[in-house]
């Protein structure tokens, strides 16, 4: 369970060692990565195990009740362990639940509070004064990833302005704050420099990425670059690498982005949060940019005929009818989504929602859920078999090496549609090129089947990978 990773670098001989979980989405997975990256620069050593760590950190999720819960028991068996535990992260915003249930915990900081989380550590296991490590920025390596080599999330913003009714993000971590372009497009560039091929943008509400500092003006390589989605995602797309757009509400100038995919430039791609299709289930969840859905899935697809659309939705919210429930399936029915992700409504202690009349009883939001998922998993083979016969970009992730398989001869990847961990896969065999295609790599296939959620078939060829963005092995090499 501890985040298993290895330090680059001379061993050092009693180094204190810290041991990692790390819990909840995309954005507090990069929180974990900066704070793993403080601790290599301080010259501390991660632990893949309880047994080798002096003291563990938990990076908690506290969005939904049951994340509340699988975060508590993270640190009681890091505290049985153990001993000595910090805890950071959205639940780190709750303390009090936190101490009622582990009193023993030894400090509990806030998301995104790297600074709280190092005086922490530094109480509990003081640096070494080892002047190598001390002296040197970065000696002991460069930032810490915890996604594969070949991709990465790029977290342009932090917080959220709105107010929906079942979530308390905002209240966890606080009204947006979005980062200045030019450093994000730095990182960008250095994370492409460094062998990421495929980067997946991310915040609470990518659409309003900007807004809270007024679109200001920041340096990128001489020229002055606007913190506006649009302007930040022409510069991604122009450093060649495959960019993903992830918790984009449906603004009016997000056509613009759209258009963006059809000319090829980002990939044609949107995770769009839904929720609902019940404007009086949306009404009542406060969501942001709600109106005229399916027009403005229509617009979006005659823009870009090969866009993806990825969303989620909640059923069972509290007030939800029987009719409610079926303006969702129609919209479904309608909307033909290529993705679709849904969760029975779970209640959160300071979430307004909980406080709302007309709870649907837990049968009834099975039922719904299981009534929701036949018609998004019949629409969702639907459109996999019309992939059928294409010849399509993957990017490969991992080598499916069964038994009595021959080593790189079977390979699992994702296409253009699909983000790593939450939608579906392409099962290749690697035909002539057996052995020759790497993790990372980026090769066309003949897709010849699917069933609900994958896709099955053969590599053709393996393409060249050529970003705007110098390669640091490249550089290396020559
Ligand atoms: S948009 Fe709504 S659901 Fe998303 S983080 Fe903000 S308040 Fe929560």
């Amino acid at each position: 369970m501890l985040a298993c990773m290895t330090v680059s670098g001379e061993p050092q001989v009693n180094a204190k060692k810290v041991g990692f979980i790390s819990l909840g989405c995309p954005k507090a997975l990069v929180d974990s990565e900066r704070i793993l990256t403080q601790l290599r620069a301080e010259g501390y050593h991660i632990a893949p195990t309880y047994e080798e760590a002096d003291t563990v950190i938990v990076n908690t999720c506290g969005f939904i009740t049951p994340a509340v819960e699988e975060s508590l028991s993270a640190i009681g068996e890091a505290l049985d362990a153990t001993g000595r535990v910090i805890v950071t992260g959205c639940l780190g915003e709750r303390p009090e639940t936190i101490r009622e249930r582990h009193p023993k915990v030894a400090a509990i900081t806030g998301s995104q509070d790297v600074e709280g989380v190092m005086s922490a550590i530094h109480e509990l296991l003081p640096p070494d004064q080892n002047p190598f490590t001390s002296l040197i920025p970065g000696m002991s390596g460069g930032e810490v990833k915890l996604t594969p080599r070949h991709y990465s999330y790029l977290k342009i913003a932090e917080g959220c302005n709105h107010k929906c009714a079942f979530c308390i993000i905002p209240k966890l971590r606080g009204l947006q704050a979005s980062r200045d372009a030019g450093e994000v497009l730095y990182e960008a560039f250095r994370l492409i420099a460094s062998g990421t091929r495929e980067l997946m943008v991310i915040s609470q509400d990518t659409s309003a990425y900007g807004i809270d500092v007024r679109y200001r003006e920041s340096e990128f390589q001489g020229k002055q670059v606007r913190a506006h989605l649009l302007d930040l995602a022409v510069k991604l797309g122009e450093m060649g690498a495959w960019v993903r757009m992830h918790y984009v509400y449906p603004y009016p100038h997000v056509d613009e982005i759209v258009k963006l995919m059809a000319q090829g430039k980002i990939l044609p791609y949107l995770d769009v949060p839904l929720q609902h299709a019940s404007p009086e289930v949306l009404r009542r969840m406060r969501r942001p940019g709600a109106g005229r859905q399916l027009d403005t899935i229509r617009r979006w697809r005659e823009i870009c005929p090969d866009l993806t659309i990825r969303s989620t939705f909640i059923v069972g919210f509290p007030g939800e009818t029987e009719a409610d429930f079926q303006l969702l399936l129609d919209f479904l029915e309608e909307a033909r989504l290529d993705r679709v992700g849904a969760f029975p409504y779970s209640e959160v202690e300071e979430a307004d929602a909980t406080h709302f009349e007309g709870r649907v009883p837990e049968a009834v939001k099975e039922a719904r859920l299981a009534r929701f998922m036949e018609v998004a998993q019949r629409i969702s083979a639907e459109k996999l078999q019309e992939k059928v016969g294409r010849t399509l970009e993957v990017i490969i992730d991992e080598y499916n090496d069964d038994e009595g398989d021959l080593s790189g001869t079977r390979l699992i990847g994702r296409t253009k549609g699909d983000a790593p961990g939450i939608d579906g896969q392409v099962y290749l065999y690697a035909g002539e090129l057996a052995g020759q295609v790497k993790i990372g790599d980026i090769v066309s296939a003949r897709i010849e089947d699917a069933d609900e959620y994958d896709l099955f078939g053969e590599v053709t060829a393996l393409l060249p990978w050529q970003p705007n963005v110098p390669q640091l092995g490249a550089l290396v090499k020559h």
